[in-house]
């Protein structure tokens, strides 16, 4: 089974074109469900947070408060990096443990990894499509989807992958700068899908 590592920076239109491939009846694996499922209350994860970072970043009904855990980490790089090494484990064992259960005639399936670059998971998957736009149509989109600020959506956009090392890793690129509508998404899409099969099977 081919695994194609979906990525691309924050409001690139991951999700967007995940959910095509999902249409045309692709297994879709989704590491930002998965990023949240790890730190539900009871996960041995929300466990190594809470002892690391406080455990007053519970909500009283026992669930994580994402925000307030992004906000702690988010300007210190170490911290960061300590709360990848207990989140990043667990979130690869639930991604192998997908992919394993996914039927064996399955040719290929396609695992949305937004950090794919920032976590050095390129040996996770064995092609890697990027979803590409300019930064600044990333804050406009972030912007009107999420309803913050724009100089905090360019912060985040800052703190990923520069483009030029996204489409210096990538196999595939769709563009989607939003002057394709989406039926020729869809059909961009429709291709890959073809490629994926042929070069599985
Ligand atoms: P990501 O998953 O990469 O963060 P999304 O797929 O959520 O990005 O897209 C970000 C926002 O931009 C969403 O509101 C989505 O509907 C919108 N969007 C994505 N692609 C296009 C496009 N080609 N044209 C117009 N809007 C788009």
């Amino acid at each position: 089974m081919l695994r194609i590592g979906l990525t691309g920076g924050i409001g690139s239109g991951k999700s967007t074109i995940a959910s095509i491939f999902a249409e045309l009846g692709a297994p879709v694996i989704d590491t930002d469900a998965i990023a949240r499922e790890v730190v539900a209350p009871g996960e041995p994860a929300l466990t190594e947070i809470c002892r690391s970072f406080g455990s007053d970043l519970l909500r009283p009904d026992g669930s994580l408060d994402r925000a307030a855990l992004r906000r702690r980490v988010f300007r210190d790089p170490a911290r960061r990096r300590r709360l990848e090494a207990i989140t990043h484990p667990a979130i690869d064992e639930r991604m192998q443990k997908q992919l394993a259960a996914l039927p064996e005639q399955t040719a290929y399936a396609l695992l949305v990894i937004p950090l794919l670059l920032e976590a050095g998971w390129q040996d996770r998957v064995d092609r890697i499509l990027l979803i590409d736009c300019p930064e600044t149509v990333q804050v406009q989109r972030v912007v009107s989807r999420d309803g913050i600020e724009p100089e905090d959506a360019w912060r985040m956009v800052r703190s990923q992958a520069s483009r030029d090392a996204r489409r210096q890793a990538a196999d595939d690129v769709i563009e989607n700068d939003g002057s394709l509508d989406r039926a020729e998404l869809t059909a961009q899409v429709h291709t890959l899908d073809r490629c994926y099969r042929d070069a599985a099977g």
